[in-house]
């Protein structure tokens, strides 16, 4: 795959991941999806993570670590086709598949020098209250930045990040939506909410202002979760998110994609992603590229 770079759009986000936090295939899980990936290479994918990219200045920014960052950071210098500097790394939630590959920061691997980690001021103090992240504050591979939720902070020139607040189950921190916003676009990354209700307000006012959104699809739907309620699912369902989006008014500048998709999920099926797609939602593919 060659990276179109385009002299006039030096910032492009890169889709580096697309399952939930335990990637495909899930460990233990003897589905016949997992078996598929077990099976065969193409079909293995890491969780759901970005890239930032600035083409000119030869910098990279991370939005989730995930447990899968050496191999989705290897496949991304592949797909570069040439080294570029970590500049930073925005993290969503305290969830293993969002901020894990962190540890690879520190002195037994990579051994980085403040790198700043863009977090919500809760995900910063549990960073540094427990080891081993505690660690890599200690010992300055990471340079935590706090950022208050809802308004823009600037990353570097031309780049900015806001974080919203997403309801999730916050066991450690809380949980943030981004959004990236780049000289010629902007994008929502939002891979985990527990439900669309107490957002809606928020999903409707932010969705219009955004070219491109990758919102939850952890799972297509009810069945996926057999002798659970549909109020029990911890994340809103695909076909759900299809009928709200639905309902809003129409969205002609935003193009929507689900990621974030759990092992179990029909849509890793091409045909079913299709068939989605008809409805005016994508599913988000590693390699999709997005100028900012
Ligand atoms: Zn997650
Ligand atoms: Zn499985
Ligand atoms: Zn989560």
């Amino acid at each position: 795959m060659t990276p179109s770079v385009r002299e006039d759009a030096p910032l492009r986000a890169v889709v580096l991941g697309t399952a939930q936090d335990g990637g495909r295939p899930q460990v233990g899980c003897h589905c016949g999806l997992c078996q598929a990936a077990r099976r065969d290479p193409a079909l293995v994918e890491g969780p759901s993570a970005l890239a930032v990219i600035d083409d000119v200045q030869h910098k990279i920014w991370l939005v989730d670590v995930t447990p899968a960052f050496p191999q989705q950071f290897d496949w991304l210098e592949t797909y570069l086709g040439s080294p570029y500097a970590l500049a930073g790394a925005l993290v969503t939630h305290a969830h293993i598949g969002h901020y894990l590959g962190l540890a690879h920061l520190g002195r037994e691997v990579m051994g980085a020098h403040g790198v700043p980690v863009y977090v919500s001021p809760p995900m910063a103090r549990f960073l540094t209250a427990h080891a081993p992240w505690s660690q890599l504050v200690q010992v300055g591979n990471i340079r935590l930045e706090p950022l208050a939720p809802d308004v823009p902070h600037s990353l570097a020139p031309g780049l900015s990040a806001t974080l919203i607040p997403v309801p999730h189950r916050n066991e450690h921190a809380d949980t943030m939506a981004i959004v990236l916003e780049g000289p010629m676009r902007r994008l929502l990354y939002l891979p985990d909410i527990d439900r669309w209700e107490p957002w809606a307000d928020t999903l409707a006012r932010v969705l219009p202002s955004v070219d491109i959104a990758l919102l939850d699809g952890t799972f297509y739907d009810a069945d996926e979760l057999p002798g659970r309620s549909r109020q029990e699912i911890p994340h809103p369902p695909v076909v759900d998110t299809l009928e709200r989006l639905a309902r809003l008014p129409p969205l002609p500048q935003t193009t929507v994609y689900v990621t974030h998709l759990n092992h179990s999920n029909r849509l890793w099926d091409p045909v079913h992603a299709e068939a989605l797609a008809a409805h005016g939602l994508r599913v988000a593919r590693r390699g999709d590229q997005h100028v900012l």
